[in-house]
């Protein structure tokens, strides 16, 4: 029931614009997107889920108490005796420490709510890190890296549709608002678009798509309708050159003691915590570097409230770190998603961290929890990481067909989602039940896959029933597929 929710949510674009982000003309190619069609091709299809509703399902999966909120982790520490965390009884320990940042190795595996600041020592055989893009626990415990400035900042915002079509914030013409019955369901992209400069990833260039549908809305209790983001991108030295600093808010006195790699006098962690922030500030910065679009692609940007818009610094881990050991240290530490491979906003980071988890439960199934499952684990991951998050190819071709032929082996049994309670209907939980009794397990899983595949493609085709296909029109050769 869960899974069907959220393809219910998803968001299935129409097409691709592009833009000159001077003039406003619409260029002349454009990317038609017709998802029953990948569907028939690849048996999978991307669509665009929103982030609330993907996070309620994760911790509505998890069991009862997995998942505590308000705790952060201040330190994590291998035991001092260095035995390996190995699959034995009582394996790694952690250290008592003093919970600040300051990243000496010897801080706690702790946690801190902030009502009633008070920390906890936790001892653990093994920890799997999936602390986000700055994890701590790689910066104290792992290999000490953290992702490196791009040296481009980006503003994330985002403005009811309900707004757009009554007009309160103007729509571009370019999107042709009125006339165009895709115009709300497409992604529309302002770039500096001409052949010459399309041939390398753009340092400049506004997004606006959708995202949540009305009925994402309804069933998370927003309200709002559905709604169009905005996301503005450009390079530092711009902003600088417009009198602004970066980041924002200047380091506090006596700084933060990270031992993180310097970058023009501030650390990478102040440049990330200083970055982050939202409001009047982010509004006026996004605002300021918006002055090179047309008119009307600005004054959507300028109609926004404020507190919807997110400045952010883009930070990655180069290619370069993507080596054997960086993600776990070969006794009880793993790092996933975020934490291992952070990658440009992409499209691809959130699906990436899915995968880690389903490999890991795969591995850890066939071969138990510890150190040897955790290197099978990296070395499983690495490539396909880095080849999606790093492609060279200006298509993209060497990631979308491993995007593409993503199949994980499932986690789940048969016989359980079959059982009472379960989410197959009655018939085809008797078909699963009639099919392991006569064929075992693996028949009982066609069964089941069979089902699956019928319903994500009646969802699928629900959600774009009645649309108007855009034809797809190839670009000049060599131009870049934006990412
Ligand atoms: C603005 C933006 C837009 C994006 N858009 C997309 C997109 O459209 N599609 C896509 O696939 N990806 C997108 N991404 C990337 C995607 O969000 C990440 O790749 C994905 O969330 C990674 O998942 P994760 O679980 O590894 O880390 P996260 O989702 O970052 O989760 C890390 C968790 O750890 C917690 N945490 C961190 N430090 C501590 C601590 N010390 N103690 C306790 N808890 C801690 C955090 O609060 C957070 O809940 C976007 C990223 C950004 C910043």
């Amino acid at each position: 029931m869960r899974k069907r929710l959220l393809l219910a949510q998803a968001n299935f674009f129409s097409a691709i614009y592009q833009y000159n982000d001077t003039s406003g003309q619409r260029m002349p190619w454009v990317t038609g997107l017709a998802p029953t069609e990948t569907l028939d091709r690849y048996g999978i299809t991307g669509g665009m889920v929103p982030w609330n509703a993907l996070r309620s399902i994760l911790y509505g999966g998890a069991p009862p108490g997995l998942v505590e909120f308000g705790c952060k982790v201040v330190g994590c520490a291998a035991p001092e005796d260095n035995r390996p965390a190995a699959n034995t009884t009582g394996g790694g320990e952690s250290a008592a420490g003093g919970g600040s940042d300051a990243g000496d190795g010897g801080g706690a595996y702790a946690s801190a709510p902030a009502a009633a600041p008070r920390e906890v020592l936790a001892r653990a055989k093994f920890v799997i890190a999936a602390d986000g893009f700055f994890s701590r626990v790689r910066r104290v415990a792992g290999d000490g890296s953290a992702p490196v400035f791009q040296r481009s900042v980006r503003w994330l915002a985002n403005v009811p549709q309900a707004d757009l079509v009554s007009g309160r914030i103007p729509a571009p013409a370019a999107i042709k608002l009125g006339t165009d019955p895709t115009a709300l369901i497409s992604s529309h992209v302002w770039l500096p678009a001409s052949l010459e400069n399309l041939t390398a990833q753009p340092t400049r260039g506004f997004l606006m798509y959708s995202a949540g549908t009305d009925e994402a809305s309804g069933s998370e209790g927003g309200g709002g309708g559905a709604r169009m983001i905005w996301t503005l991108f450009t390079r530092v030295e711009t902003l600088e050159a417009a009198g602004e600093a970066y980041p924002m808010r200047a380091p506090a006195a006596g700084g933060d003691t990270v031992a993180a790699a310097a970058e023009g006098g501030t650390t990478a962690l102040e440049t990330v915590q200083l970055s982050n922030t939202t409001g009047p500030r982010a509004h006026e910065r996004a605002v300021l570097m918006s002055a090179h679009l047309p008119p009307d692609v600005r004054a959507i940007i300028a109609a926004t409230e404020p507190e919807r818009v997110l400045e952010f610094g883009s930070h990655i881990h180069s290619p370069d770190s993507y080596v054997p050991g960086a993600w776990t240290d070969g006794r009880g530490l793993l790092l996933v998603g975020d934490a291992a491979h952070t990658g440009r906003a992409d499209g691809q980071g959130a699906n990436l961290a899915l995968e880690d988890a389903a490999v890991l439960g795969a591995l850890v199934r066939q071969h138990g929890l510890g150190p040897e499952t955790f290197r099978v684990w990296e070395a499983a991951r690495m490539q396909r990481a880095r080849d999606i998050l790093h492609d060279p190819t200006p298509e993209g071709s060497l990631r979308f067909p491993l995007i593409y032929s993503a199949t994980f082996e499932p986690l789940w049994c048969p016989l359980k989602l079959a059982g009472p309670g379960g989410p197959l209907p009655a018939e085809v939980a008797a078909e699963v039940q009639a099919a392991v009794a006569g064929g075992g397990l693996d028949k009982g899983r066609e069964v089941v896959l069979a089902w699956s595949r019928r319903e994500v493609r009646r969802i699928v085709e629900a959600r774009v029933a009645g649309r108007v296909w855009v034809e797809s029109v190839a670009p000049p050769p060599g131009v870049v597929r934006m990412r």
